[in-house]
């Protein structure tokens, strides 16, 4: 199987109005997606995700001539040159590779990772809290209330982007919405120090329905979110921007997190991404994937969590940790065309990634 040919879609789509978190208000959503084909005529897809011409061009001037002619089986040798590169254009080329691979074989991607343990996925409904709205305290509880009711019963909302006291009222007038009816995550994005994190203490003393803390403060503070998992009644997540299990020792070495969130496209490769959940699982920690941007990337987040032993022998899907699931306008999702029932996923059984890529989602053809 000789890689013959290689498209790229570079795809972009304005928001109106805009969305955020504490790193500020999301005017866009932007993800690349990358076919590879071969001689033999299989195709397998990939997606990454960064500011796109950069992409266009590092994948037509050195990538995709580096590319051609070389055998689709080797993917772990072809992946870790282009890292050297640029990893987060390896990790789109690792995800079409494996489709290649499970393709040729007949096979679902599971399937050639060993099997899965489970057919359904959980995952939970993923918020960017501020907006532009008047009051955004009010518009953010109308959107959590409508997923609420869609079935959903693991969320997570924003904080760290707006005064302390006032993240504290969102975060009182969500509670009081929900009323112990889901389980809820606050994340800051990495927005405070130590000191501030202590301002939360009681009020996050008040509930019991916490899924995590998420980043309280910058991730490479280690000795710092060892403090706060002694200071915290609550468990504490991190890792999203971290590139790989080399990356993640540090904190599973200093038992600095709670749960692992590692991400595929920040990732080099699948490969890459399946390693950081093995740490975890080996370290006796939980790992509950990020996923943002795209939608590819968020099937195989899926399907690598599909094939990870359960934390705990409890037999129910309580055992396996959620996904994340941007709950946002987001074109990208429609990529994988998979919808939650009652908070779940179930998983395709196709061969290949088992569902169609739909390359017809809405792209602004101004960022081409
Ligand atoms: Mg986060």
């Amino acid at each position: 199987m000789i890689i013959e040919k290689i498209d790229t879609f570079p795809l972009r789509h304005d928001l109106h109005p805009p969305y955020g978190d504490a790193n500020g208000l999301k005017r866009y959503r932007a993800t690349f997606l990358v076919r590879i084909t071969t001689s033999s005529g299989i195709s397998g897809w990939g997606e990454c995700v960064d500011w796109l011409p950069a992409l266009e061009l590092g994948f037509r001037e050195q990538i995709i001539p580096f590319l051609i002619g070389k055998k689709a089986t080797d993917r772990l040798v072809l992946t870790k040159k282009i890292a050297a590169w640029h990893a987060r254009s390896a990790a789109a080329v690792s995800m079409a590779l494996t489709e290649i691979v499970a393709t040729a074989a007949g096979l679902n991607v599971t399937d050639l990772w060993g099997g899965r343990f489970r057919d359904e996925v959980p995952v939970y409904a993923s918020f960017q809290s501020y907006s532009e709205h008047e009051d955004w305290i009010a518009h953010s509880i109308r959107l959590v209330e409508q997923a609420v009711t869609e079935g959903h019963r693991m969320l997570k909302i924003k904080v760290g982007g707006r005064p302390i006291r006032e993240d504290q009222a969102h975060v009182q007038a969500i509670q009081d919405m929900l009323g112990g009816r889901a389980q809820l995550a606050i994340d800051a994005n990495e927005s405070y120090d130590l000191a501030e994190v202590k301002a939360w203490l009681t009020l996050l003393e008040r509930w019991d329905n916490w899924m995590w803390f998420e980043e309280p403060i910058p991730m490479d503070r280690v000795d710092d979110y060892v403090k706060l998992r002694q200071m915290l009644s609550l468990p504490v997540a991190g890792g999203e921007n971290l590139t790989g299990p080399a990356a993640f020792y540090p904190h599973v070495q200093a038992r600095a997190l709670d749960i692992l969130q590692p991400d595929v496209v920040h990732h080099s490769s699948i490969d890459a991404f399946r390693d950081t959940l093995q740490l975890g699982r080996h370290a006796g920690i939980r790992v509950s994937a990020h996923s943002f941007d795209g939608g590819l990337a968020r099937l195989y987040a899926l399907y690598a969590q599909a094939c990870v032993e359960s934390w705990s022998k409890m037999d129910d899907i309580s055992a396996i940790e959620p996904i994340e699931w941007d709950y946002m306008e987001n074109p990208y999702t429609d990529i994988i065309g998979l919808k939650p029932v009652d908070g779940k996923i179930k998983l395709p059984t196709g061969v290949g990634i088992g569902v169609p890529i739909g390359v017809t989602v809405r792209c602004d053809p101004e960022s081409r």
